[in-house]
Parts: C-alpha cells; sequence; structure tokens
C-alpha cells in the first residue's frame, strides 16, 4: 500500500540527508521530487501543489536551514501535513439510533458488499452491536446472493424481498423488521452503476430521504485514479454522505487520489479495506498511515 509513494518520498529526503548544512536550493530541490512523487501517485494537482506551499512556508518558518537535522524537519513537516491532508483525527462512526441506519453508497465494483459484510462483521464482534444486513440492489440477483453468502458466513441476518423492485419500500421495510427482532444496526447495501448516471443518485438519494439514516458511507476503490474523486463529488451533492470507505488498499495502489478525496469533499475517511476476507477492515487512523508512506 503506497509503496511507490514511499520510495520516491524517501528519495526526495535523499537529498537533504547528506548535508550537515542545507540551503534554500537544497529545500526547493527536496519539494520539487514531494511534489512529483504526490502528482505522481494521483495525488490531485492543486492538492499536490498547495501541499508543498505549505511545508515550504512551514521549513522557512521553523528554519530548517539552521537546524542540526534539516533531513529529520523536514520529514516531521511533511508528516504532520500528511496527517492533515488525510484528516487530522480518527473519525468515528455514529451509532446513535436504534437502530442505527448506515447507508452504503458508491459504484458497482467499489467493494460495497464486501465491506457492507465487514462493517456488519465489525459491529457484530467489536461493538457487540446486534446487525442486520439489507439487500437493495434490485437489478442485480447476483448482488443479493452475494450478501446472502457473506452474510451466512458470519452467522449476521440478511434482509432481502424476492421480486419486489422498489428498493425504498425494501429498506423501509428492513427497518421495521429491524425494530421489531431487537436488531440495533441496519447497514443498507445499495445498487451501484459503473459510472455516475442520474437514474442511480437519484434511487440512492431517494433511499436516503426516506430512511435518513444516521451515516452515509462512500465507498471507493482506492485503485481508481482521478475518477475516484470526482465520483466522490458527485456522490457528495446529492447525499453529502458522512465518511469515506477506501478499499483495496491491499493492492498496488497509487492510493493518492483517494487520499485528495478527503480535501476535495472535506469528509473524513473512516475505514480502510485491506483485502476479499472479512476481517480485513481497519479504522482509518491519519497518522498511522502518514507513519506507513514515510517509512
Ligand atoms: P460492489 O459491486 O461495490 O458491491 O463490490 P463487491 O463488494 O462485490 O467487490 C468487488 C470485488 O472487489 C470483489 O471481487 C471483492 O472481493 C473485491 N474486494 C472488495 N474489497 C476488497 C479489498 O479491500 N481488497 C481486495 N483485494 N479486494 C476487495
Amino acid at each position: 500500500m503506497f509503496d511507490n509513494l514511499s520510495d520516491k518520498l524517501d528519495k526526495a529526503f535523499h537529498i537533504l540527508k547528506g548535508h550537515g548544512k542545507i540551503t534554500e536550493v537544497n529545500v526547493a530541490e527536496t519539494l520539487k521530487e514531494v511534489r512529483r512523487a504526490l502528482l505522481d501517485a494521483d495525488v490531485n494537482f492543486k492538492i499536490a501543489k498547495d501541499f508543498t506551499n505549505t511545508v515550504k512556508e512551514k521549513a522557512l518558518g521553523q528554519e530548517v536551514l539552521t537546524s542540526l537535522q534539516p533531513g529529520q524537519l523536514m520529514i516531521k513537516i511533511v508528516k504532520d501535513q500528511l496527517i492533515e491532508l488525510m484528516g487530522g483525527e480518527a473519525a468515528g462512526i455514529n451509532l446513535s439510533g436504534n437502530p442505527s441506519v448506515i447507508l452504503m453508497s458508491g459504484l458497482q465494483g467499489s467493494g460495497k458488499t464486501t465491506f457492507s459484510g465487514k462493517l456488519a462483521n465489525f459491529l457484530k464482534t467489536k461493538k457487540n452491536k446486534k446487525p442486520l444486513l439489507v439487500a437493495c440492489d434490485v437489478y442485480r440477483p447476483a448482488a443479493i446472493n452475494q450478501l446472502h453468502v457473506v452474510g451466512e458466513q458470519l452467522g449476521i441476518e440478511v434482509y432481502s424481498e424476492e421480486g419486489n423492485k422498489n428498493p425504498v419500500e425494501i429498506a423501509q421495510k428492513a427497518i421495521k423488521h429491524a425494530k421489531a427482532n431487537g436488531f440495533n444496526a441496519v447497514i443498507v447495501d445499495t445498487a451501484g452503476r459503473l459510472a455516475v448516471d442520474e437514474e442511480m443518485m437519484n434511487e440512492i438519494a431517494n433511499i436516503h430521504k426516506a430512511i435518513q439514516p444516521q451515516e452515509t458511507l462512500f465507498v471507493v476503490d482506492s485503485m481508481t485514479g482521478q475518477d475516484a474523486v470526482n465520483t466522490a463529488k458527485a456522490f457528495n451533492d446529492r447525499l453529502n454522505f458522512d465518511g469515506v470507505i477506501l478499499t483495496k488498499l491491499d493492492g498496488d495502489t497509487r492510493g493518492g487520489a483517494a487520499i485528495s478525496i478527503k480535501s476535495v469533499v472535506n469528509k473524513p475517511i473512516k475505514f480502510i479495506g485491506t483485502g476479499e476476507k472479512m476481517d480485513a477492515i481497519d479504522i482509518f487512523y491519519p497518522d498511522r498511515m502518514a507513519d506507513r508512506i514515510l517509512g
């Protein structure tokens, strides 16, 4: 995860490491490499530019040039700025409702169904909840089956209605079912398409309006490039979602587009998916991720 970005940032800091004393030229060279590393990792252009400008101001403000360990100080400044870029503090998930209703959104293939299962399992095993999974993809029977397979594997009930083509109704009935049967968390998996389209957006916006979830989560495949940012914007415009889930961070991902999402839509990354198995879910901690990126 972020291996390429890590390598390139490491190389950028090499410029400073050999020197006991450094010059403004060394700082400028380093920052040029940092910017290149961010762009290569698919970080949005404006974000990369703002990032290096801020680092430069801080570096000169903190007297990197006269510091005894200029390389270390630069790394610390870059790290703090990366933490900031990725959201600062870890953001929790709102489980206040009874049941807490969580709506999953995102494109087809982003990992919504897999993540719904992972989250249900997380709530069951780590938060002592009794979750209900709801299959609202009325277009793809395979998607409903997939959720049932996941539910069976986890020992978690899945609500679906064969033949009902109205996802709003299914979601509402599922919540009623949850209330009547003591489920205190409801995770609603919805239909995604391969690209943003009006029909999908209307449908999920209608579900959102009807069930008023405590949490609306946007799931994005971290392997997708700059499109991830545009997709996030489109979903956020309609849903004003609460958090982002980055999936497939275990893959050979450049990841930068995904970390740009935080700045573009100003919503925190809440969880990451790191594999196909149901326990491959982690709370997203910006500081730990920055540590990982900077090695
Ligand atoms: P959906 O269409 O959004 O519901 O996406 P799925 O949950 O069906 O996931 C699409 C594919 O991505 C499946 O083959 C999943 O096994 C895989 N997948 C989902 N999350 C992850 C992850 O974190 N890591 C990896 N490597 N694969 C994942």
